[in-house]
């Protein structure tokens, strides 16, 4: 008999949170297409209004699909619970507004996804939260920055546009030592290739948009709780003070153990999903929460094939004439090959790389309009291989000066690489390059 306690990747993407339902027998799971659920009588109705019992009220709250959803997330982040939001940027918001308000500050690393990055910089400052930045690929530059008022240590899985790896180890301390949560959005890596939960994070964020729900179909995101943080620790008041808006409910009291007899630590979760997702509405369409379903079922094949083939295309450009540099954490010579080896699962080193062109920022936008299998979009984590030039689209807003300072050269091109033949992908590179 072969014994095995905890279920694999694979088995986790096909069966976590879901249970065939008795009614139908229904294998795959149902789109719940519905806004609201029948109280089985008053005093049902009454009991969930007043958390005494948790179950669907209104899908704006719960939905069946997307409880599956959440719940098969949260099992491949080995976190104890997940919420679903209609976007990643509503799950990176609600994330830090859950614990962060006026007054208050995050210690983030720069090196972030840029629309976080604008999040953090000039939409949280209107709202009086400030954020400090810290150089990730510098973790003595973090302590400095905390002080009292500092309720989460930000930072990305894979950074932004360098690759650069997280310093999980380094940062992990510093959370021990100051009683800071650990907030990192794991989604340019996912749950196949890396689990910040089991590296001392206690929060992650995922975009559904990119490897998730790996299709390029619809737009999520989604925060798993890893419920190993005290929220009861001093430093979060809102936890341990009751909450008007719930009756004088004390979210620590409630649900730092639930159900009470041996139950986890959902305690973030519950505030997040009880206040902010009721009030900020940014749910998602149990539609999208079907085809992110979908999607995941498949992800631990498909991160092994984005992985593969993103190695070989990284050897391949090493190697072309017309290219002056190539950046993949794959390849021994990368500054990132060693963090790859020690944080991420099985050798796996992500589907993102980036190179330079010879010919700088003309060749990089002729290259670009040269391609035929890879698709140039501002995407990543398709399935389809992807290409960007960001000199002349997400960063053309920059100065040359300011774009350099972000790791963006004239020369540089950005590839997302999908799971297609690996034949044909670097046939299609080889072409482009040529041109
Ligand atoms: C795309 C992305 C986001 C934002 O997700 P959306 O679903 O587009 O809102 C956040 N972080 C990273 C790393 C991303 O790649």
């Amino acid at each position: 008999m072969i014994e095995k306690k905890t279920p694999g990747m694979g088995t986790l993407a096909l069966h976590a949170g879901h249970v065939p339902d008795s009614e139908t027998g229904s294998r795959a799971v149902p789109i719940y297409q519905t806004t609201s659920y029948m109280f089985r009588d008053s005093e049902h109705a009454a009991k969930l209004f007043a958390i005494e019992e948790l179950g669907n009220i209104y899908t704006r709250l719960m939905n069946p699909t997307t409880d599956v959803l959440e719940k098969r997330v949260a099992a491949l982040e080995s976190g104890v619970a997940g919420l679903a939001h209609s976007s990643g940027q509503a799950a990176i918001t609600n994330a830090i507004l859950n614990i962060a308000g006026a007054g208050d500050n995050i210690v983030s690393a720069a090196q972030l996804y840029g629309g976080t990055y604008t999040l953090f910089k000039y939409t949280f400052k209107k709202l009086g939260i400030e954020v400090r930045f810290a150089d990730a690929e510098d973790p003595s530059s973090f302590e400095p920055l905390i002080d009292d008022k500092t309720k989460a240590i930000y930072g990305d899985t894979v950074g932004n546009p360098k690759l650069n790896i997280f310093p999980f180890e380094e940062v992990a301390a510093l959370c021990e030592k100051y009683k800071v949560p650990m907030i990192i959005d794991n989604t340019a890596a996912s749950p196949a290739v890396c689990r910040p939960l089991e590296l001392g994070a206690h929060i992650v964020v995922n975009s559904l948009t990119k490897y998730l729900g790996g299709h390029g179909t619809s737009i999520g995101g989604i925060v798993v709780d890893g419920g190993n943080f005290d929220w009861g620790c001093g430093r979060f008041p809102e936890f341990t003070n009751p909450d008007p808006s719930y009756h004088g409910m004390v979210f620590w009291d409630a649900f730092q153990a639930f159900p009470p007899a041996g139950g986890a630590n959902i305690a973030y979760i519950m505030k997040m999903r009880l206040q902010w997702l009721r009030d900020t509405g940014n749910c998602p369409s149990p539609f999208n929460s079907f085809l992110q379903i979908q999607g995941i079922e498949t992800l631990h094949l498909r991160m092994e094939r984005h992985c593969s083939n993103a190695q070989k295309v990284a050897e391949f450009l090493k190697g072309h004439p017309d290219v002056s540099w190539v950046n993949y954490p794959g390849l021994p010579d990368s500054p990132h090959h060693a963090a790859a080896g020690k944080y991420f699962e099985k050798g796996m080193c992500g589907g993102l790389l980036g190179f330079g062109l010879k010919g700088g920022k003309a060749a990089g936008a002729k290259f670009i309009d040269s391609l035929k299998v890879f698709s140039h979009v501002a995407n990543i984590g398709d399935a389809k291989s992807l290409a960007i030039h960001p000199a002349t689209t997400t960063h053309q807003q920059l100065t040359e000066e300011q774009q350099i300072s972000t790791g963006v050269t004239p020369d540089f091109v950005r590839l997302s690489v999908g799971i297609e033949d690996i034949e044909d992908l670097l046939a299609d590179l080889d072409q482009a390059l040529k041109a």
